[in-house]
């Protein structure tokens, strides 16, 4: 059995409202949880870990060697939208300086920043990169940075429900562009909300994402 992730801070106000997060985590991601939890019921994918689910029910990697698994896309689509939310929602943390980054990006120590770095120059050309693919994602979808087995980054612009994950790549950060995301705070003005996140991106939890094996 799957169940919604308690979310590690109790606002995220101004970036986010408390209208939105609440709707977001608790209306939405509860209903693909609930959904998830129906469909794999009895089927060879009960008791799997959400990664498990999504590369076995991709339709970009499954193979004939996972032939005893039928494909469904309502199966991807549930497991996919609760792995990009419990990600999304753990990479943030408050802030309440308005405006002005809260965390330590600048930490030399950091392997991931000094990769960004090394392959878009400056952590700002990376940003407005990251920007513009989520602005230029048609309809609903996320933008994602990851990382290949080398470490090597690239940006994906993933519609619907995919990820990282089904294609193989190590998922590490990731803005939702789904209306829900952000209509009750920004309505269509999709370029401000996603401009309006880096101050509250938790960096610590993302370069662990990196590091980690
Ligand atoms: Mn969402």
């Amino acid at each position: 059995m799957f169940t919604l992730i308690d979310l590690p801070y109790s606002s995220l106000a101004p970036v986010i409202s408390d209208k939105t997060l609440s709707f977001h985590h608790g209306k939405h991601l509860q209903t693909y949880v609930d959904n998830l939890n129906r469909l794999v019921a009895g089927t060879d994918l009960e008791g799997k870990s959400l990664e498990e689910i999504v590369a076995a029910s991709a339709p970009v990697i499954s193979s004939a060697a996972e032939g005893a698994v039928e494909k469904s896309p309502a199966i991807f689509n549930n497991a996919g939208q609760i792995l990009n939310h419990n990600l999304y929602f753990t990479q943030f943390s408050p802030c309440h300086s308005e405006g002005s980054p809260c965390h330590s990006e600048r930490s030399e120590e950091s392997l991931l920043l000094a990769q960004i770095e090394k392959q878009w120059g400056t952590l700002e050309a990376f940003q407005a990169d990251f920007e513009a693919k989520g602005v230029s994602l048609f309809g609903s979808g996320w933008v994602w940075l990851s990382a290949d087995k080398n470490g090597e980054l690239s940006i994906l612009r993933c519609p619907n429900a995919d990820n990282p994950v089904a294609h193989g790549l190590k998922p590490l950060l990731t803005f939702d562009v789904w209306e829900h995301a952000y209509y009750l705070d920004y309505q269509n003005r999709r370029a401000a909300h996603l401009k309006a996140l880096w101050p509250i991106v938790d960096w610590n939890v993302v370069g662990d994402r990196y590091t980690r094996g």
